[in-house]
């Protein structure tokens, strides 16, 4: 293997201990800060990742509420609760677990977050704060990917970003960030003809489908920075990505594993969102 592993845990670590600095001064101030995540149902799979979540929020001294809802939780409850951690002076950051059951319209429930309380950055005002260049919250998956880039010094000005995934979460907050920072981006999604013709021109490729090998060695460039996004398991229900990592590792310059790579670094990212709210409160 020739490439250079970009490792979540290990950066995460660095970048949490600076989180639990910034949350025990405000809490020597008299303002810890808080964090209010709600679940609603009870998919495996939210149920780890909010278990994640609160365990981060403990470990750096983030105050954390943890509201768990049986799914036939109606929109106007669950409209309500958020109405009332608005105004709660303890939360800082709200985050609505999804996906949410069908009956319940989550652009709705996400518009109904106070917008500077919207640490996962998904609100509509947050998305064009972002879009416009004066970003108050960046959406955690993306922004701890810039952080990765970051953290190996990559020079993204300039470069070739080829994003494969146009969700609102993922994909297309990634492209605006790497706009931002100067690279020229593409984005693909589940229409474009011929993948591998705009990923070998990727300096940066960022891979958020959910597709297990989507992306395969023969469509990476050559000392590429190849940074995986994806949550999937493989034949022995073993978490994977969405890059055929082994072999794709032979080919690029940088590689994300997964597990241990983008996924910690997202929750990394909600920390320092949380502090950033509360720090602006
Ligand atoms: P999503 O909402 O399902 O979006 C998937 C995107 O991939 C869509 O834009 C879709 O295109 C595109 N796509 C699907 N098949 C494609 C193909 N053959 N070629 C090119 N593009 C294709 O998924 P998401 O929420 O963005 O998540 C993507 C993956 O990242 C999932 O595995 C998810 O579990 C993972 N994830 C991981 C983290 C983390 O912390 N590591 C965080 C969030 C998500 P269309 O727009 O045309 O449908």
């Amino acid at each position: 293997m020739s490439a250079n592993i970009i490792d979540g845990n290990l950066l995460s670590k660095k970048l949490r201990s600076h989180v639990a600095e910034r949350a025990a001064a405000l809490t020597r101030q008299g303002h810890q800060p808080g964090l209010a995540v709600i679940l609603v149902g009870d998919s495996p799979a939210s149920q780890v990742y909010v278990r994640n979540k609160i365990k981060a929020c403990e470990d750096v001294g983030i105050h954390s509420v943890f509201e768990k809802y049986d799914a036939t939780l109606s929109e106007a409850d669950l409209l309500a609760r958020v109405e009332a951690l608005n105004h709660d002076t303890r939360i800082h950051g709200i985050l609505v677990q999804l996906p949410l059951p069908a009956h319940i319209d989550s652009h709705k429930v996400i518009e109904a977050i106070a917008a500077d309380k919207d640490v996962d950055g998904f609100h509509v005002n947050n998305a064009g704060l972002l879009m416009t260049g004066q970003p108050l919250f960046r959406p955690c998956t993306p922004y701890g990917v810039m952080k990765m880039l970051e953290s190996i010094d990559y020079p993204v000005r300039g470069a070739n970003a080829v994003v494969v995934g146009a969700s609102n979460i993922v994909g297309k907050p990634q492209a605006m960030l790497l706009l931002q920072a100067g690279a020229t981006v593409t984005i693909c999604n589940s229409k474009t003809r011929d993948l591998g013709h705009h990923t070998r021109n990727a300096d940066i490729l960022v891979v958020a489908t959910g597709k297990r090998n989507i992306v395969t060695a023969d469509m990476v460039k050559p000392g590429a920075v190849v940074l995986d996004v994806g949550m999937n398991r493989d034949d022995a229900g073993k978490l994977c990505g969405d890059v055929d990592y082994g072999p794709c590792a032979e080919v690029a310059g940088w590689i994300t594993p997964v597990p241990g790579g983008v996924g910690p670094m997202t929750i990394t990212m909600l920390l320092v969102n949380t502090i950033e709210a509360a720090e602006r409160n």
